[in-house]
């Protein structure tokens, strides 16, 4: 559905983006993670037809979005960053403006609208105006008004960024109701987030891309599925040829600490029977997407 080639992008010295390429497929969400200033806003406002590229292709459903703006941007809904919503008008005259601006039928506005604020947990805000929303009413606001005119495509720049817990929640799980029915792609920098929601991630990190996998492609790439973190009785008598175990991804001897990391929990018993009895204590942790984009951000 989408396909960047080669992109680039550069503000004057600074290069934004330095020839990446990465595609999403129809249904799929592709989050893009990355430190500040490492290019993901540039990126996607590149495919939302915001910026122009320097060098490089993007073609969302096969259009080019240099040559065919207008038609991409009919396909894609986007909430930027930091959505500028008109503060005068109430939530649903915003709505039907952007919704008249796409060109959505009269007779169908109306009731997306209200099906939309409903499943925002929006509807009794209808006819209050933005200005007396809070920054949560105004994130979901702006996520319905990226949806208005049914796009295929989903476009979310941090769209739970300094929200509290359980409306980024609601938000997340709202996201994760529309997989699979739209094409999304999700800047975020919460891990967690990225996680649970996203089908592939890519790592960007100054304006190049790292990796792209699935969160379990990149957390096997470093780590394995888990770590286990033993405390040791006599450090001088373990066996290092545990590394020689299949699925025992790296081990780590500091004192008497030993760091196993393993591809999957299966391997747990046969690591420990090696230990035999030279096990005090043991814990078990779980990889996470923030022990990738760490490691991978700083080998780069
Ligand atoms: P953040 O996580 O902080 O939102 P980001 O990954 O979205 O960061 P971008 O906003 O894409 O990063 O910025 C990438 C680089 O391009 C940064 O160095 C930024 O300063 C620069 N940049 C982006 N937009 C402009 C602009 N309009 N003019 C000049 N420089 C820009």
């Amino acid at each position: 559905m989408i396909e960047v080639e080669s992109l680039r992008k550069s503000f004057g010295k600074i290069v934004a983006l330095d020839d990446i390429s990465f595609h999403v497929d129809d249904g799929e969400l592709l989050g893009i993670i990355g430190p500040n200033g490492a290019g993901k806003t540039t990126a996607i406002r590149i495919i939302a037809c915001i910026l122009h590229p320097d060098k490089g292709k993007v073609r969302v459903g096969g259009l080019d979005v240099t040559r065919d703006p207008i038609k991409v941007k009919s396909m894609i809904g986007y909430l930027p960053e930091e959505p500028n919503l008109y503060e005068r008008f109430t939530a649903r005259d915003l709505l039907k403006y952007f919704g008249e601006l796409y060109g959505v039928p009269r007779n169908v506005l109306d009731s997306r609208i209200d099906e939309l604020l409903e499943l925002v947990g929006m509807g009794d805000r209808a006819t209050d105006p933005i200005n007396t929303f809070s920054k949560g009413m105004r994130q979901r606001i702006g996520i319905v008004r990226a949806l208005v005119h049914d796009p295929p495509i989903l476009i979310l720049d941090e769209p739970t960024m300094g929200l509290d817990p359980a409306t980024a929640t609601s938000i997340r799980e709202f996201i994760r109701e529309l997989k699979g029915e739209k094409t999304m792609i999700l800047c975020t920098h919460y891990m967690e987030e990225a996680d649970y929601l996203c089908d592939r991630v890519a790592i960007l990190n100054q304006g190049r891309i790292l990796d792209v996998g699935t969160p379990r492609e990149l957390k096997s790439k470093i780590k394995g599925d888990l770590t286990l973190e033993i405390s040791l009785v006599d450090p001088s008598r373990v066996d290092l040829d545990l590394i020689k175990i299949e699925g025992v991804k790296n081990i780590r001897l500091d004192g008497d600490r030993l760091e196993i990391s393993l591809e999957d929990r299966s391997i747990i018993p046969v690591v420990m029977g090696g230990l035999g009895g030279n096990v005090y204590s043991v814990n078990t942790k779980e990889t996470s997407l923030d022990d990738v984009f760490i490691e991978m951000v700083k080998g780069s």
